[in-house]
């Protein structure tokens, strides 16, 4: 065991925007607090510190997916894009981070491996992979939804020779127009990632081929992405309060809300026309902004679906591939839609070849490629895994957690004494768990995650509420009881119930089928709105914290 460091006030893991939001206002709230935060990256940004890969870019609103508690700084910056691209985003990060000096409590390149209470003194002590050992009264976890990537299970894939990465492992010094030059490349996955890095790597007039395994079809829809001018920044600038304002009256925290008509009340003419219409403006209103029953009713969803097909149909020239790339097996919207900027088009290209896993699925993989059940060896020269996450829980499994008694946070073991066995999340408001006394949550399970610096600035108010009822009644101790765990886990079921993006499997209903033990769904998330979470949670610290137990 490393040296123990002084303890701190609190310690934060991750020094992406949920740990960014923490340490500023913990600094803020807490004036003579001691924090520090944890990160295993050289810098900051978290998801968009490491998902650099070709075409990475927003396809949500950028003027409505930053901080807003830092006014001045939103009438100092100027977006160039409404779907801003990874660069950018980071470089507003990082502007951030030097704006508040948030660096100076910031430790680097550090990966906490455990995770271990003290009842005795009611202190927490994280340990890094190199021994060294960090002390805190409190601790917030902000390891988010989507940090711990997952690679395939192809037999042999560790034999294959060329160049294998996963997208939220880009390397650094890697360009594409030099490092793809005459390569044959491969892409597995066609999520949000892998649609994005595909476009992008097709553009690529000097590659020789491209390979899309596709498992299961994806619904997208055009982002049509657009330049900011100087002009409307300083429109945009003006209504910022107006434009928060709309988001936090929303069902998932964008600019887009449901037209409240239900599919089956208007004539087809009347569909047509809202369908075309959101279809040709840009961004999340073709998935949020349609008909209020078009994610709870089949049929609605069927006929909205019928619409999307039609489109990509027109846009891929071959028949069987557009029928390939077509869902077949769940409807539109029912999955986290990606937004794109030519992804179906790249099919017409002669260089690039749609292989469907479903009908020939990998067999193996060799030291040239990857081999699928018709005996075809896909020869490659760099693989790209755009495979997605452990997600929501995922991060939490990369840590050994020793709670109240020593009780493990989570386990794939449904017969474990884990808090969260079989990976399925019980929580308090998606804030705290049980048997996890000062643990505090930021985007953790059961909590939205539809405009993601919108949850995370309410979370982070939460937590920041719960420290000062502690600090001002001098506690040094909270925790959930389980029956008010067990209530709000019933809670979050039941908001999930006649949701026909529960009948999927996806991230958001917690498969990964690369993972030990999430093969099946479970409800992760706050599938209710934003607005009635909010509420809840308010409700909740009126109620003087119902709930939490304090000493
Ligand atoms: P994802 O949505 O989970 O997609 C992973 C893809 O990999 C799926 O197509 C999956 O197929 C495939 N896959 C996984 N394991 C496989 C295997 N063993 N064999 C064959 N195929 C396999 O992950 P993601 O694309 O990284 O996106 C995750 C989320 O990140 C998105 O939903 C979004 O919320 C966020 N994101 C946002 C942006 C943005 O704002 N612009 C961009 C990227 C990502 P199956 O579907 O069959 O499992």
């Amino acid at each position: 065991m490393g040296s123990i460091e002084r303890p701190y006030d609190v310690l934060i893991i991750g020094a992406g925007l949920s740990g960014l939001c923490s340490l500023h206002h913990i600094r803020k709230r807490f004036p003579s607090w001691t924090v520090k935060v944890i990160e295993a990256g050289d810098s900051v940004g978290g998801t968009w510190y490491w998902n650099r890969y070709p075409g990475a870019r927003f396809d949500s609103e950028t003027i409505s997916y930053q901080f807003s508690w830092d006014k001045e700084l939103l009438q100092e910056w100027d977006w160039k894009e409404t779907y801003a691209p990874q660069p950018e985003t980071l470089r507003y990060i990082e502007h951030v981070c030097d704006k508040h000096n948030l660096r100076s409590d910031i430790q680097f390149n550090t990966t906490i491996k455990s995770a271990r209470w003290f009842e005795s003194d009611r202190t927490w002590t994280l340990e890094d992979e190199t021994g060294n050992l960090y002390q805190a009264r409190f601790f917030v976890s902000c390891l988010g939804v989507l940090s711990s990537p997952t690679l395939p299970a192809v037999p042999g894939i560790e034999n294959f020779k060329g160049r294998l990465f996963h997208t939220s492992k880009w390397p650094k010094s890697f360009d594409i127009s030099r490092d793809l030059a005459g390569k044959r490349i491969g892409v597995i996955g066609t999520g949000a990632t892998g649609i994005q890095t595909i476009t992008e790597v097709a553009k690529q007039s000097s590659i020789e081929s491209l390979h899309v395994f596709q498992r299961t079809a994806n619904w997208s829809a055009p982002l049509r992405n657009a330049e900011i001018t100087l002009e409307l920044m300083q429109s945009i600038k003006g209504r910022y309060d107006e434009i928060f304002k709309q988001c936090a009256s929303t069902p998932s925290g964008f600019l887009h809300s449901a037209d409240p008509r239900k599919s089956c009340e208007v004539t087809h003419e009347e569909r047509l026309a809202l369908w075309e219409k959101r279809y040709s403006e840009p961004g999340f209103g073709k998935w949020l902004g349609v008909f209020s029953d078009t994610y709870t009713d089949r049929e609605a969803n069927r006929l909205y679906s019928d619409f999307m097909a039609e489109k990509i149909r027109a846009r891929v020239t071959d028949p069987r591939i557009a029928e390939q790339l077509i869902p077949k097996d769940h409807g539109f919207g029912l999955r986290r839609v990606p937004l794109e900027s030519g992804y179906f088009e790249v099919y017409n290209d002669p260089k690039v070849h749609l292989v469907s896993l479903r009908e020939t699925p990998f067999e193996r993989a060799t030291e040239r490629g990857l081999v699928t059940s018709d005996g075809t060896e896909h020869q490659l020269d760099v693989l790209i895994c755009a495979t997605g996450f452990n997600a929501i829980t995922g991060a939490f499994s990369d840590i050994e957690w020793h709670g109240r008694d020593n009780t493990p946070l989570i386990s794939h073991d449904a017969h474990s004494k884990a808090v969260w066995a079989s990976h399925r999340a019980r929580t308090f408001l998606g804030i705290m768990a049980h048997s996890m006394p000062n643990m505090f949550m930021v985007l953790g399970p059961h909590q939205p995650f539809g405009n993601i610096p919108r949850s995370i600035e309410h979370a982070v108010e939460v937590v920041m509420q719960l420290l000062e009822h502690c600090e001002q009644n001098g506690y040094s101790y909270v925790e959930p009881t389980k029956e008010a765990v067990d209530e709000w886990t019933e809670h979050v079921v039941s908001c999930s119930e006649g949701a026909l993006t529960n009948e999927v499997s996806s991230w958001l209903t917690g498969v990964n089928t690369n993972v030990e033990g999430k093969q099946e769904r479970t409800v992760a998330r706050y599938c209710g709105s934003a607005v009635e979470y909010r509420k809840r949670c308010q409700q909740c610290k009126l109620a003087g914290w119902k709930g939490l137990e304090f000493a």
